[in-house]
């Protein structure tokens, strides 16, 4: 069939649209028609060549949400017309998938970033010349995209699709490193490192667990202002020479948790030094959470103040915007 996709032609150059054939979905996929689709850093990096085995051509984007439109043979547990979001990619065979980790699945490396599914094929190609895809097994900047029917999650109906697509990544990976990992009881003192999407979920989890004091650490204004109104009780400069002593006032010698999501060096110092004894310092991986959607609709985890609409034709601008910081989450709306 055809499609509308956004490709990075070479490394470091900018998005393209274009159509592109996309083949039907193996036993094992689904078709989905992609409503909207986030858009991380990792797809800039996926752009910008951080991912050596990646070839390009290539369609990025692995925060797509939509509807299913086909399903493969041997799909059992899913139907055209279900709302769904494209989770991470996972082997099913390997030890930690085995024991449930499935974040920590060995193969990931080469599911997210090879360009192609495990078998070696992709789907995608140009006036019969290859496109790579399968980036993250979904390839999410494209109209329609296929995907594993496992890596896929049901949704609710009623739930709206272009909010719910960056919950595939930065922000169950948030979420989940609070609830599934830290598990803080209420009263119990965090602070949040970079608050970008993935921090501003893992603040929002914070609430919800009845973390207090809530504190978040970032270097610019707006992202602070935004984390006071979500919850945070306290606001922090990271490049303040006070930054750690304030902590360790405001907690009355230190976090129990600290989420650390700003990869930088000289922040994760104060992350882990702001802890109190048997704090824990989680730096963020990638978790996998199921509740965000049901505290989504109860109105616990407002994600829709994290999110700027573009249109799919604005891909370059959501890009620039994501990489200066104007924008916390792009979501890219994908034509009809
Ligand atoms: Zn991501
Ligand atoms: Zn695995």
């Amino acid at each position: 069939m055809k499609i509308t996709a956004a490709v990075v032609p070479a490394r470091s150059a900018p998005f393209e649209i274009h159509t592109l054939d996309l083949a039907g979905p193996q036993a094992d996929e689904v078709l989905v028609r992609i409503v909207a689709s986030g858009m991380c850093h990792t797809d800039l990096h996926a752009r910008d060549g951080y991912f050596p085995n990646l070839p390009y051509p290539v369609v990025c984007g692995h925060e797509g949400a939509g509807i299913v439109e086909e399903i493969g043979a041997s799909v059992a547990d899913l139907a055209p017309g279900d709302h769904v979001v494209i989770s991470f990619p996972w082997c099913g065979d390997c030890e930690p998938c085995r024991a449930e980790r499935l974040s920590y699945c060995v193969q990931a490396r080469a599911l997210k970033s090879s360009g192609r599914r495990a078998d070696g094929s992709f789907p995608m190609s140009r006036d019969g010349a290859p496109v790579y895809s399968c980036f993250f097994q979904q390839s999410s900047f494209a109209t329609f995209a296929v995907a594993p029917a496992k890596d896929v999650v049901k949704i609710r109906r009623d739930a709206p699709l272009e909010l719910l697509g960056p919950l595939g990544c930065g922000l169950q990976t948030g979420a989940g490193a609070v609830l599934n990992v830290m598990r803080p009881r209420a009263g119990q003192a965090i602070a949040i490192y970079g608050v970008g999407g993935v921090g501003l979920a893992g603040l929002m989890a914070a609430k919800i667990a009845g973390c207090d004091p809530i504190i978040a650490v970032d270097r610019l204004p707006d992202r602070l202002k935004l984390a006071r109104e979500l919850g945070a009780t306290h606001a922090l400069d990271s490049r303040g020479a006070e930054t750690l002593a304030e902590i360790r006032k405001i907690t009355g010698g230190g976090t129990h948790f600290a989420l650390e999501t700003s990869a930088v060096p000289a922040v994760f110092r104060i992350a882990v030094d702001g802890l109190r004894g048997l704090g824990t310092c989680v730096l963020v991986g990638s978790a996998r959470a199921g509740t965000e959607v049901d505290l989504f609709m109860a109105g616990r985890m407002p994600l829709d103040r994290l999110i700027t609409r573009y249109d799919f034709a604005q891909i370059n601008r959501a890009a620039a915007d994501a990489t200066s910081g104007a924008t916390i989450k792009p979501v890219l709306m994908l034509p009809d």
